[in-house]
């Protein structure tokens, strides 16, 4: 085999463009949100395609060559042998695709199909020349990605027509979009917004209306949301910016309103304007790049090894950092939010202040208190949002735990909200309209995320609270509302006109009592009777026999054995040690904590060896002597022998200094008392 140089490098340059280029091209159509939120342009777009394009074939044609002068004889099996791993690189994602193929598998596949690719490709002369012809699909694969309507709209800002108001109105709106939140998690044992756990959104309630049945129309946050700002069902076919949503809430107040906009991840507000203010969470190019990478590498990782690296999700931003990305992420968004609060102001003319916050959405880690606490990762479970919760009881209540206690603190942050806009003094002209994009479900045998039979009411039901201007006396409707119905209703009360039909509603008047279904659209549109929908009782019951309510607040005092909490451990008579083995992660955080300095180490998580398979063993948690949580091991996803277990410390609990922390496997001893065994 005798291939020129030129010929080599074209037969790289051709499979890394189908092995990496491709795929990531299609990914970013796919989801070209990604791009908008890191406000990419024409260069940062030039900058990606080279950057796939071109630094592997190089690299890899270097190697041979220089393996060429070393010895000339390696030259034609090096090529053959690069061929075949960038083949079994083009394999690699459709195999890891295909779920029912378990774990190194996929690989296996792909390897296969490299070694029979470099076969084939030294046997027959005709391919490597068919293969020359490959390397004007690069290009191809660029210019089809570059005038992709979507793409071209984003990087080249193509000029959209957006559809203003015709009216003038002057009345303030206030639109906060809360995420992943749902109605019930607000709810106290009597079917009330909870004042002792919630007393801002109870406060809110007080003298607003209350649409207890409202539902969510999408499941994706960026559908969801996109959904409330512009009244419509999501389709597939629509992504979260601009172009693909002419009127939206912005784009209808444009003329009336100055903006104050905190948008982090969708991209639904025109073009910024002198005196508006927009918080976009901005990214730069190096980000955007090192972002782009991340993607890549999943896209050509095998699935079981992807865990390792830093998660795609929704947010679509700051992937890499892996380690500290998550603590980051939460304490990014709460300063943010700060700092749209800091800069709200009253402007000559009324004033549109909409506000997306990703919480009370995960990563947990706040307490009620607003301090922090660490972890590594997103969460010890592993229960990915659409992961099943299955054999994981424990890690279900502890995920509750966290959410509810998040929760408690993004209750604070709205009352800093409410605050702020009665400072400017105008609160009780204002139109204030709270919401969530979709909620968050906490069953055994469900996704956390997505629709099941037995989680609708936690994933669907969202709160939807507006006050109108003047508004003091509240009520609660159980009119089936819908969250496509929130820009007409506040089209029509801030005598907005609407220039684009829209499917949802005005609340104003009675339309949305006549509706007997109502849409979501999870995978494909699902409807759903409003039966279906309504019974609030059985899921409140459940939370109340988990957590307590405000009244009975048993946030830290859950589950089984938790009648410990509180107890010294000189009480107890404790039992030998015992072979079950328990891993408590970085244990070494306790030898000096520093009460000022935060994350807090609170959370604490492991591994848990027990004899005998994976049985469920209790555990009490001591800390300076005292028992101040309880909890139980629980089998991971992967189904492996080792358990985890994991159980988060109130931040009371610890001492400035050397903290004494001990774990107890909880056992029986003969008359059935319970007994307490170091481990
Ligand atoms: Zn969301």
């Amino acid at each position: 085999m005798s291939d020129s140089a030129l010929t080599r490098l074209a037969h790289l340059f051709a499979l890394s463009a189908f092995a990496v280029a491709a795929p990531l091209f299609e990914m970013l159509r796919r989801y070209p949100e990604f791009l908008a939120v890191h406000g990419a342009g024409g260069a940062d777009l030039l900058a990606i395609a080279m950057l796939s394009l071109l630094p592997l074939p190089f690299v890899l044609w270097t190697m041979e060559s220089v393996a060429g002068r070393l010895r000339p004889s390696l030259l034609g099996p090096v090529h053959a042998g690069l061929v075949g791993f960038l083949t079994a690189l083009i394999t690699l994602p459709p195999f890891g695709r295909i779920d029912w193929l378990p774990g190194p598998l996929p690989v296996a596949l792909a390897i296969g199909v490299g070694v029979a690719g470099a076969i084939v490709f030294v046997r027959f002369r005709v391919l490597r020349e068919l293969l020359l012809w490959g390397a004007a699909a690069a290009p191809a694969f660029a210019l089809i990605f570059a005038l992709d309507p979507s793409i071209r709209r984003i990087a080249f800002a193509e000029a959209v027509a957006v559809e203003s108001s015709a009216w003038p109105s002057d009345t303030p709106i206030v639109l906060v979009v809360f995420d992943a939140l749902p109605t019930v998690s607000l709810l106290d044992r009597n079917l009330q917004i909870d004042a002792l756990r919630y007393p801002n959104f109870a406060e809110f309630a007080s003298h607003s209306t209350w649409y207890r049945q409202n539902t969510t129309v999408g499941y994706g946050t960026l559908a969801c949301v996109s959904a409330i700002f512009d009244g419509r069902y999501p389709a597939n076919d629509r992504h979260a910016i601009l172009a693909d949503h002419p009127q939206n809430i912005f784009t209808l107040t444009f003329d009336s309103h100055r903006q104050h906009v905190l948008e982090p991840l969708t991209r639904l507000s025109p073009e910024r304007r002198e005196g508006d203010r927009y918080f976009l969470a901005k990214v730069s190019r190096a980000e955007l790049l090192r972002d782009t990478g991340v993607i890549l590498a999943q896209l050509l990782t095998p699935p079981a090894s992807r865990d390792r690296l830093p998660a795609l999700d929704q947010t679509w931003k700051h992937f890499a950092d892996p380690s500290r990305k998550h603590d980051i992420e939460a304490r990014r968004k709460v300063e943010a939010f700060h700092a749209y609060l800091d800069e709200m102001r009253v402007a000559e003319k009324a004033t549109l202040y909409a506000i997306h916050t990703v919480l009370p959405h995960g990563p947990f880690r706040y307490f009620p208190s607003g301090r922090t606490y660490s972890i590594e990762g997103d969460d010890p479970s592993g229960a990915a949002n659409w992961g099943y919760w299955k054999g994981m009881e424990w890690a279900i209540l502890h995920n509750q735990q966290r959410h509810l206690l998040q929760l408690a603190y993004v209750d604070s942050l709205l009352g800093e909200l409410l605050n702020r806009l009665k400072q400017l003094g105008i609160y009780d002209e204002a139109l204030v309209v709270l919401t969530a994009d979709h909620g968050v479900g906490f069953v055994v045998g469900e996704q956390r995320r997505g629709l099941g039979d037995n989680n609708r009411l936690e994933v669907l039901g969202v709160p939807l609270l507006i006050k109108r201007p003047g508004q003091v006396v509240g009520n609660q409707s159980d009119l089936p509302t819908e969250s496509i119905d929130i820009l007409p209703t506040i089209a029509e009360i801030a005598g907005l006109s609407l220039q684009a039909p829209v499917d949802g509603v005005s609340l104003v008047g009675n339309a949305a009592a006549s509706r007997t279904i109502k849409r979501q659209t999870y995978r494909s549109p699902t409807e759903f009777s409003i039966d279906v929908l309504s019974p609030f009782k059985e899921i409140v019951a459940r939370n109340f026999e988990r957590f307590g309510d405000g009244a009975d607040d048993r946030l830290w005092v859950f589950g089984p054995n938790s009648d410990l909490v509180g107890r010294r451990i000189e009480e107890f008579e404790l039992g030998s040690a015992t072979d079950c083995r328990v891993v408590l992660r970085d244990a070494d955080r306790f030898d000096a904590v520093d009460l000022l300095s935060e994350p807090l180490p609170c959370e604490l998580y492991g591994e848990l060896y027990p004899e005998g398979g994976s049985q469920v063993r209790a555990l009490a948690i001591a800390l300076n002597g005292e028992i101040v949580a309880t909890t139980q091991n629980y089998r991971t996803k992967e189904n492996k022998p080792r358990t985890l277990w994991s159980a988060l410390l109130p931040e009371s609990a610890l001492r400035a200094g050397k903290n004494d922390l001990k774990i107890y496997l909880i056992g029986a001893d003969a008359r059935g008392e319970r007994m307490l065994s170091p481990v």
